[in-house]
């Protein structure tokens, strides 16, 4: 019997695994040659697009405006450095890194507040400072 190479389209003996011609596999050797299983690929899909939902929540706040408070009011590295996080979060969430923009925002909102309590502790302290110089002063007169 002749059948014939599904690639070039030559006449090839059954018997042939491969088309003599252009190497082609033939029917009888299709097996040898799987074709891709269509059953990955909805799991995949299924994955791929729940994932965003499973992450994804609400977008966190950037605490931006913390930051720059913070930088400002209180305490100028520690501001910067929150702002320079709080500015990477809403990047980082377009882009679907949500975690690491949930991370960022986290990051920056703690960074905030430690420069608020110390520029906090340190107007404070410099309260008491002058009240003390104040209090040796008027003791003094
Ligand atoms: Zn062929």
């Amino acid at each position: 019997m002749i059948s014939y190479c599904p690639k070039c389209g030559k006449p090839v003996s059954e018997g042939n695994a491969f088309c003599p011609n252009c190497g082609a596999p033939l029917q009888a050797a299709q097996p040898v040659q799987p074709t891709p299983q269509p059953q990955p690929a909805p799991q995949y899909n299924n994955r791929f697009m729940n994932q965003p939902q499973e992450n994804q929540g609400p977008k966190p706040d950037n605490h931006l405006v913390l930051s720059i408070i913070t930088a400002i009011m209180c305490c100028m590295p520690l501001g910067i450095w929150a702002i320079v996080l709080a500015s990477k979060v809403d990047g980082l969430w377009n882009s679907g890194q949500y975690a690491q923009a949930r991370e960022n925002a986290d990051k920056a909102k703690r960074i905030s507040i430690i420069g608020m309590v110390l520029g906090g502790l340190y107007v404070v302290g410099l309260l008491i400072y002058y009240i003390v110089i104040l209090g040796v002063s008027l003791a003094d007169f």
